[in-house]
């Protein structure tokens, strides 16, 4: 029998063995930089002319691999491809397609560090963060794997008298995976997964800055054995051929993760119908958030720092669950923020291969300008109190930011930067917290840090996010124990590493048969 599912543990890096194997990841992984990636289409790889050069944010001179890029022809080959992979994929019963997935984790187990440290090196994520990329993946497919078998079970009908009722769970078709750059490996390998281990056949469109991880990820699949066609690799750009795989008229449904914007395109794209499809397209969406934590009055505020600062800087706040504004009670607000501040301070900052820094880059150069325009609006709406400039040369890092006093309708305060800023704004009591922490069009996470019971029953009730945390930071949702996703703007709320995700990649049929 299968063991119950537990979440991979984090990598304790005090430990010198640890620390070492790292190191010695983080070697191998230098001495492969560089290298070429292709398309796998049917299994074949085909090298195009066209190329995406992933840089490491870290060092910007350091080219992490050269991959090669579809066209439309290449999309159009990948969409005929997985539609006849189909046809044999859907009919592998849903407990064998789960052990592709115990395969294919048991493999990046083995291989974790150097995973991780490809993260490292091409996300810009520290130790830590990477090591937490990659348990997270594993957890997405020894979670979805064991979803899987629970969905393919007979599920029976009340029975009236002479008939025989069930309900089975069939596969979709054809999804397109449009996975985020963010967490490059856990988002990618969690969409992509969930969706073939229901049943479906993928076309997988790498994020553009992360294609390397993503070649890797194939390497794992194709370990594993999974059948050539189940999954094919198109990298691409989102003009190019982002478009023209949602609106195919042979795609199924498309699980995106990515920004407010483009999920809004998405959603406008797949719901025109083609000529020659068939179906209403589904759509997945997990999009931007706008998080906040309220601090209480009567509250550890310590831990309200700690949990500001985790959450608002770790991977330079590029998380859609990160905080961005912390809304704190007048009482304590001098307090938080002298805290805030002072931490905020001590992070030390540098290229993230150095275990010692904690502050890494921000992935490119349209996420620095664009962070470092925030800072400028930041400078009229608020009180700079930390940060607030460039950091190092040579890659893209941004000191992580704290503005004082900002107005709950500020930019700052609505709008989504994917960066390290956080926006503090004084609340006269709890409602007036709550009332602000509401007041954005997103609702994915945010936490209450109180002691005041009924403050966190009635934040239980009217907090409107899809992950609400009390009394912690509000980023590092785990499979199976915290459901991600959120409402509003932030998406379909379709709660990755929950027991109802695959629903969403599955239909249901329902058979009588008449005794
Ligand atoms: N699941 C991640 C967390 O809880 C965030 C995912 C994202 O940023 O898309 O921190």
């Amino acid at each position: 029998m299968l063991v119950d599912f537990k979440n991979e543990p984090f990598t304790n890096f005090s430990l010198p063995e640890n620390k070492q194997a790292f190191q010695t990841a983080l070697a191998k992984v230098e001495s492969e930089l560089g290298r070429e990636y292709d398309l796998i289409i049917g299994g074949e790889r085909i090298k195009t002319e066209s190329k995406i050069h992933s840089i490491n944010p870290s060092n910007h001179s350091q080219v992490i691999g050269i991959v090669s890029q579809a066209d439309q022809e290449l999309a159009e080959r990948a969409i005929q491809t997985a539609t006849q992979a189909f046809e044999s994929w859907k009919k592998v019963p849903g407990s064998a397609r789960a052990r592709y997935l115990y395969k294919a984790a048991a493999i990046l187990r083995r291989r974790k560090h150097e995973f991780s440290a490809w993260l490292v090196k091409e996300a810009g994520k520290s130790w830590a963060e990477a090591d937490a990329d990659t348990a997270e993946a594993i957890d997405f497919m020894e979670y979805y794997g064991r979803q899987m078998e629970k969905l393919a079970e007979r599920h029976a009908l009340p029975r009236i008298p002479g008939e025989d009722n069930e309900l089975y769970y069939i596969p979709l078709g054809v999804g397109i995976v449009i996975p985020p750059w963010n967490f490059p490996l856990a988002i990618m390998v969690g969409m992509t997964t969930a969706a073939l281990v229901a049943g479906n056949t993928v076309v997988l469109k790498p994020a553009s800055t992360t294609p390397v991880i993503a070649a890797k990820f194939m390497e794992v699949l194709e370990d594993a054995g999974v059948p050539a066609g189940v999954v094919n690799f198109v990298p691409g750009s989102g003009s190019v051929i982002g478009d023209f795989l949602v609106e195919h008229p042979l795609t199924r449904f498309i699980s995106f993760t990515g920004s407010r914007d483009v999920g809004l395109r998405i959603n406008e794209l797949a719901a025109k119908h083609r000529p020659g499809q068939k179906w209403i397209k589904r759509l997945v969406a997990e999009m931007g958030g706008k998080d906040s934590i309220i601090v209480d009055n009567d509250c550890d505020l310590e831990l309200a720092a700690q949990a500001i600062v985790t959450s608002a800087f770790g991977f330079s706040g590029q998380k859609c669950s990160a905080c961005s504004r912390a809304i704190v009670h007048q009482d304590v607000y001098d307090q938080v923020l002298a805290r805030v501040t002072e931490l905020t301070q001590n992070l030390k900052i540098g290229d993230v291969a150095n275990p010692d820094s904690y502050t890494g880059p921000v992935i490119d150069d349209k996420a620095y300008n664009k962070i470092l325009e925030y800072i400028e609006i930041g400078k009229q709406e608020g009180k700079l109190v930390a940060g607030g400039e460039k950091g190092p040369e040579g890659g893209y890092y941004i000191q992580p930011t704290v503005f004082a006093d900002v107005d709950p309708q500020a930019r700052l305060m609505q709008e989504e930067i994917f960066g390290p800023v956080v926006a503090f704004c004084k609340a006269r009591d709890f409602d007036h917290a709550l009332e602000i922490a509401n007041n954005t069009e997103y609702g994915l996470t945010g936490s209450v840090i109180s002691r005041n019971r009924a403050h966190l029953e009635k934040a239980r009730e009217e907090f409107h996010v899809g992950n609400l945390y009390f009394n912690r930071k509000c980023t590092g949702a785990l499979v199976g124990v915290h459901p991600f996703g959120g409402f509003n703007m932030s998406g379909t709320d379709s709660k990755a590493g929950g027991p109802d995700y695959l629903l969403l990649f599955t239909q249901a049929k329902s058979v009588s048969e008449l005794l």
